[in-house]
C-alpha cells in the first residue's frame, strides 16, 4: 500500500466508464476551457500537463506528465452544473456566478445575468424553469437551508432544455445516503416532479426524473459538489495568494459540479488548490514544485483544521479516514 494511501470509498468511482480516460492527456476542449484561459490571460496551450490513473487505495487520481513549478496554472475547467446559494441570488450572474456589484445587470424574468452571453447560454434552462412553478420546491430548500436539491433542478431544467444528457453526472461517485436523508430527498423529489407534471412537459422529455435518478444526481452532488468562493484580482496577481485568501474568503456564491477536478484526490497538506477569481470556471493551481508522476492532490477542506477536525469532517462530510502524511505524523 502506498504511503500516501487513503481509505476511502466516497470519491472513489466507477471504473468501467473511467477506463477510456485513464492514462490519456486530457484534450482542453473537454476539460478545461480555452475560452477562460484566454479571457483570464493566462497562456495555457495544447492539453493541460496531466493525466488520471488508478491508485491501489484511492482508486482514480491525476498525476503530472510533467514538471510543474509552484503556482502554476495547470488547467481550468468548466462547470457542469452551477448554481448561486440562495442568499447569492440576487447579486451574482445567474449562470456564471460572477459578483454583479458594479457591473451593468441583465435582467430576464426575475434573474440577473452579467452579460448578455450568460443571459443567452442561460436561456435554454431558464425558459424550461419559467415554465414549471417550482415555487414550493424552493420554499422546501429554503426551509430546510438545502443547496444540492437546487443544483438538481437547474440539473433537470439544462436535461429537459437539451442542453445535457440525463447521464452527465453518471461517472461520478455517489454518497452513501441514510434512510433518514432518503425520506427528506423523496419530500423534494414530489415537490419537483409536480412542479414539471403541472407544467405539462411531454412525458418523453420528462422520462428521465424517477425517483432513482433523483436520488442518485443527489448523492453524486453531495460530495462532488465544490462551494464557491470567488477570490477576485487578475491574473497578473500571485496566484499563492489568492490561494490563501479563498480559505478566508467570505461566504460561498454557489456551489458547482467539475468533471476533471472531481478526479483530484484529497491531502491535508496538499501540493494543489482549486480557486474562483471572477466567476464559477475554476483553476486548479500548484502550491509547491510538482514533479513528473507525482499525483496532485487538492484539501476537500480546510487545511487550518486540527487532527480531529478534519478526520469528523472528511469522514462525515465524504466517507472516508484520511491517511496522508500529515495526519500519519498526527498534525
Ligand atoms: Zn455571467
Ligand atoms: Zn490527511
Amino acid at each position: 500500500m502506498s504511503r500516501f494511501a487513503l481509505s476511502r470509498y466516497s470519491r472513489c468511482f466507477s471504473r468501467l466508464k473511467t477506463l477510456h480516460y485513464l492514462n490519456q492527456p486530457f484534450a482542453p476542449s473537454l476539460f478545461s476551457s480555452s475560452a477562460a484561459s484566454d479571457r483570464d490571460g493566462a497562456c495555457q496551450t495544447g492539453p493541460p500537463p496531466i493525466r488520471v490513473g488508478l491508485t491501489e487505495s484511492a482508486g482514480r487520481a491525476v498525476f503530472a506528465t510533467r514538471g510543474i513549478g509552484a503556482g502554476d496554472l495547470i488547467h481550468t475547467a468548466k462547470p457542469v452544473v452551477v448554481c448561486p446559494s440562495l442568499n447569492s441570488m440576487d447579486s451574482v450572474c445567474y449562470l456564471c456566478l460572477k459578483k454583479l456589484m458594479g457591473s451593468p445587470k441583465f435582467q430576464d424574468r426575475g434573474v440577473s445575468y452579467c452579460s448578455r452571453e450568460c443571459q443567452e447560454n442561460a436561456k435554454g434552462f431558464n425558459d424550461v424553469e419559467t415554465r414549471a412553478d417550482s415555487s414550493s420546491f424552493a420554499d422546501y430548500c429554503r426551509t430546510h437551508n438545502f443547496k444540492y436539491p437546487l443544483m438538481v433542478k437547474r440539473l433537470c431544467c439544462m436535461i429537459i432544455s437539451g442542453a445535457l444528457p440525463a447521464d452527465s453526472l453518471d461517472i461520478l461517485q455517489p454518497a452513501a445516503l441514510s434512510s433518514e436523508m432518503i425520506s427528506k430527498i423523496e419530500d423534494g423529489y414530489g415537490l419537483l416532479w409536480n412542479a414539471f407534471r403541472k407544467a405539462n412537459f411531454k412525458d418523453d422529455d420528462v422520462a428521465f426524473l424517477t425517483k432513482q435518478w433523483y436520488t442518485a444526481m443527489l448523492a453524486r452532488i453531495r460530495i462532488n459538489a465544490f462551494r464557491i468562493d470567488l477570490v477576485g484580482g487578475s491574473c497578473g496577481e500571485d496566484l499563492l495568494s489568492l490561494a490563501a485568501a479563498a480559505v478566508e474568503g467570505e461566504g460561498a456564491v454557489g456551489h458547482a459540479v467539475y468533471m476533471l477536478p472531481s478526479f483530484y484526490n484529497h491531502d491535508c497538506d496538499p501540493n494543489a488548490h482549486i480557486l474562483w477569481l471572477q466567476n464559477a470556471d475554476a483553476r486548479l493551481m500548484t502550491l509547491r514544485d510538482v514533479e513528473e508522476g507525482e499525483e496532485l492532490r487538492i484539501c476537500y477542506i480546510d487545511a487550518s483544521m486540527g487532527y480531529e477536525a478534519r478526520q469528523t469532517l472528511l469522514s462525515q462530510g465524504f466517507g472516508f479516514c484520511c491517511n496522508c502524511l500529515r495526519c500519519q505524523s498526527g498534525d
